[in-house]
Parts: structure tokens; sequence; C-alpha cells
């Protein structure tokens, strides 16, 4: 219960690596995985999908 490993606050551990798509140097807050493709910020969320409509069944324009 008490005395685990503190990770609360404090500074993030980041991960050097390569974007898998820019090629550009960068770090992420994760370990990187062999084999599955890094994004940096940039590209992230140029392949983050966008969201679907919000709630409802059909779009309205
Ligand atoms: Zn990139």
């Amino acid at each position: 219960m008490f005395g685990g490993p503190r990770q609360s606050m404090g500074p993030r551990q980041m991960y050097k690596t390569t974007c898998s798509d820019c090629g550009k140097e960068c770090e992420v807050p994760f370990q990187p995985t062999e084999g599955r493709p890094v994004y940096c910020d940039e590209c992230f969320s140029k392949h983050r999908k966008p969201r679907p409509s919000h709630g409802g069944g059909r779009d309205r324009y």
C-alpha cells in the first residue's frame, strides 16, 4: 500500500526518438515501441483521426 515507488508530479520522463513521418528528432512522453510508428507533435496531430461528429447520427452543415 504505502511506500511504493512515487511517480506523481516531478519532471516527466521523455524518450528521444525519431518521428516516423518527417524523420525529425523528437521526444515523446512514453517509451517508443520497436516496430510501431512514433510521431512528433506536429505529425501526431496530423495523423490523429478527426473525431466523428459529436453524438448524433447525421452531419449538419
Ligand atoms: Zn514528424
